[in-house]
């Protein structure tokens, strides 16, 4: 972020000032200027990396300092995660809307069609990027998915990964090995791959591929999108405890302390 906002760059203009809750930098954008600051990574060539903040993030981010690290160097930051839209809004921050990870593969396949952006899929299960690839494509004819891979974050994968990645030249890498551990090697790694947008998407190949099942749209719009993952897949319980000790923690105040403690 540091080199965005010293630049004051084109680029950098477009994106508004973070609000920071507990620590992490998150960005009051909109799908529509998520998409415009796409186009502005992808003008201007350098790698940057955008990452999908929800209060499981700011919590694990507050007991691993790399992936703080990481989420405060990023390039632009999303609000997905409603939990982030209360906590900001209690320090007089209005985030104007969830900037979903899962929702935002549509409309960046979508604008990507449109504009000839070169799309890159990584990660998931076997078979699972592929076939994210054919309905995506399917979804926005003319889309060009230069490359799938499963892979993984292991560094033994590393290697092949790279290979396959610099030979498909993509405008955008999406990055599905969950988090932190993908916006972790996203960071680790983005130099040397090169690509102008790198961006870690959780489980949204599975949701595109019909492997897991979205929230009902109305969940989604109670804003029980959360409620909806804990019952589908219930060994997340114990990330989820994040949930209501990230409540905790704002409603004493945390919000504003810049070290979370
Ligand atoms: N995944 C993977 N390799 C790994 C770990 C995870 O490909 O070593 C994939 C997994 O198949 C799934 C995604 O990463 O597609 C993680 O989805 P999840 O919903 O757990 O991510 P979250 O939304 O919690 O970040």
């Amino acid at each position: 972020m540091s080199e965005v906002r010293g630049q004051r760059s084109e680029v950098g203009d477009r994106i508004p000032p973070p609000v920071i809750i507990l620590g992490v930098p998150v960005h009051p954008v909109t799908f529509e200027g998520f998409l415009d600051v796409v186009a502005a990574f992808i003008a201007a060539g350098a790698p940057r990396q955008i990452c999908t903040a929800n209060p499981e993030f700011v919590m694990t981010a507050q007991r691993q300092p790399e992936f703080m690290r990481v989420l405060q160097e990023a390039d632009l930051v999303l609000p997905d995660g409603v939990g982030l839209l209360w906590a900001a809004r209690r320090q007089g921050v209005e985030l104007p809307e969830r900037v979903t990870g899962s929702d935002g593969i549509d409309l960046l396949a979508e604008r990507a069609a449109r504009e000839g952006w070169r799309m890159f899929l990584l990660g998931a299960m076997p078979g699972v990027a592929e076939k994210t690839a054919a309905i995506l494509r399917a979804r926005y004819p003319g889309l060009n998915v230069a490359g799938t891979f499963p892979g993984s974050p292991r560094d033994g994968d590393y290697p092949e990964i790279a290979r396959r990645i610099k030979a498909a030249r993509p405008d955008i890498l999406l990055v599905a090995y969950g988090a932190p551990q993908q916006d972790v090697w996203i960071a680790r790694h983005k130099e040397d791959l090169a690509v102008p947008v790198s961006m870690g998407v959780g489980g949204a190949f599975d949701f595109v591929a019909g492997v897991q099942r979205r929230a009902p749209r109305l969940l989604i719009r109670m804003n029980l999108e959360w409620l909806w993952r804990l019952v589908t897949q219930p060994w997340r319980w114990r990330r989820q405890l994040d949930l209501p000790r990230f409540a905790w923690r704002v409603v004493r105040g945390g919000a504003k302390m810049e070290d979370g403690r």
